[in-house]
């Protein structure tokens, strides 16, 4: 049974927040590109926008925030630590930065980006501050592997609420998925169109093809089929709507195995074991 049929849909994230399974990425957009990417996004149906202090461009969503009359309680912000904010023990200052740049009282998500060595408990006891002050109505993790998440988790008195990690048909990791599932944290997918390549895979082209749909849609909807919350990006109008047209098909057992099948374990992005930045 199709389950997810609306664009309005949303999980239960462990706190009893509700995100919504679609959002937009706004990485590497000048603040320009992001006001106006977020506003395309809003009149599309999306509600749900991803940012992160290094990407420069929170002021852009900002600006798309103060410009909508969508009403603030209706929509779903996500920004993120970044890590040097981390070695510099400045987690409650660059939060209340970001929310300054933001133009907002409170984000709906704040994520840790990475796993900083050394820091991912101190981090994560001062995101359960800002949990507590209610300007964040969730907090979570992102890049985090099941090691990284074991040693936060014993340390822990709030279980992430998120893990946004790269996920796509190349990186598929079921064990980093099976680990989040059992915990009760909900995994979000970085790079779900694998930054353009999907539209140039034969199985998927393939299976477009098969279900009317175009690449893009097929491997999107194959995330919330994984139960797995997707934020693709596009500065674009008919590729912000085309990323949302997810929601009125649904594929087949048969068929999330072939793209479960096309994994590689292989990263676009930066291993979090091995980053160095
Ligand atoms: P993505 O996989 O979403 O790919 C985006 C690119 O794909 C676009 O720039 C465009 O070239 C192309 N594209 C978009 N729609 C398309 C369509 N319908 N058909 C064909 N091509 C299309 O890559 P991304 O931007 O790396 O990831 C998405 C978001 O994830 C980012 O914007 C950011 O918000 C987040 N992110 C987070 C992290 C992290 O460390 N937490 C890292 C990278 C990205």
């Amino acid at each position: 049974m199709n389950t997810l049929t609306s664009i309005g849909d949303r999980v239960d994230l462990n706190n009893g927040t509700r995100m919504p399974w679609l959002g937009l990425g706004v990485y590497q957009m000048t603040d320009e590109e992001t006001r106006q990417a977020c506003l395309l996004a809003l009149d599309a149906g999306y509600r749900s926008l991803d940012t992160a202090s290094v990407y420069k461009n929170e002021a852009g969503v900002g600006q798309a925030l103060r410009e909508t009359d969508i009403p603030r309680e209706d929509l779903f912000v996500t920004t993120k630590l970044w890590n040097d904010d981390q070695r510099a023990g400045r987690t409650m200052s660059a939060f209340q930065e970001s929310l300054d740049r933001l133009e907002t009282d409170y984000v709906d998500l704040y994520l840790v980006h990475w796993p900083v060595r050394g820091h991912i408990v101190g981090t994560w006891k001062a995101m359960e501050d800002i949990l507590a002050s209610g300007r964040a109505k969730a907090i979570g993790v992102s890049n985090f592997l099941p090691h990284h998440l074991d040693e936060l988790l014993v340390a822990a008195e709030v279980v992430p609420a998120i893990n946004q990690v790269e996920f796509h048909p190349h990186l598929v990791q079921p064990n980093l998925l099976s680990y989040c599932k059992a915990q009760g944290i909900v995994v979000e997918a970085w790079s779900p169109l694998m930054q353009g390549q999907v539209a140039s895979e034969k199985t998927i082209a393939a299976l477009a093809e098969k279900y009317g749909k175009t690449p893009a849609q097929i491997v999107l909807r194959w995330d919330l089929q994984h139960g797995v919350v997707t934020i693709p990006k596009s500065t674009r109008k008919s590729r912000i709507e085309e990323n949302a047209g997810i929601f009125d098909f649904e594929l087949s057992e048969e068929d999330m195995g072939v793209l479960n099948d096309l994994d590689e374990t292989r990263r676009l992005g930066p291993d979090p074991d091995t980053f160095a930045f």
